[in-house]
């Protein structure tokens, strides 16, 4: 059932504490950790506690959960102090997703070029 943890889901294992994850910020919905093989200087990833598949699932499922989310990585930018970051969801295996449980990639620290590879 949607946003029920899931056995095989990495992310739901960072939730539960189950697998270590350098965490950045934690509310009572959402975990931001650092990426473990980061892509910037700063690189980390804001998730749901709760598990969907994607962002497209979450926005639909959870829409305030999915606002907690955006809301989060703007706080994880305040924590690294980054005036400018980007914001991303890998949404389905051809843009690059791979796991899958719903995540927003916050990347800053260093020029980000446009558009992305
Ligand atoms: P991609 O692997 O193409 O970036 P995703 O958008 O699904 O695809 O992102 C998954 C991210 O999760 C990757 O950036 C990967 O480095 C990160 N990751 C995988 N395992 C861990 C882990 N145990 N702790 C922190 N980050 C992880």
């Amino acid at each position: 059932m949607a946003g029920e943890p899931q056995d095989d889901c990495l992310f739901c294992k960072i939730v539960s504490g189950a697998i270590p994850a350098t965490i950045v910020r934690e509310t009572e919905t959402t975990v931001a950790f650092r990426d473990i093989n980061p892509q910037a200087p700063t690189h980390v990833l804001v998730i749901p506690k709760a598990h969907y598949r994607d962002a497209a699932a979450l926005a639909a499922g959870a829409p305030e959960l999915a606002a907690d989310v955006l809301r989060e990585t703007q706080a994880v930018a305040d924590e690294d102090k980054l005036e400018s970051y980007r914001v991303v969801f890998n949404t389905g295996a051809g843009a690059g997703q791979t796991v899958w449980h719903a995540h927003a990639h916050v990347f800053g620290g260093r020029g980000l070029h446009w558009p992305p590879g």
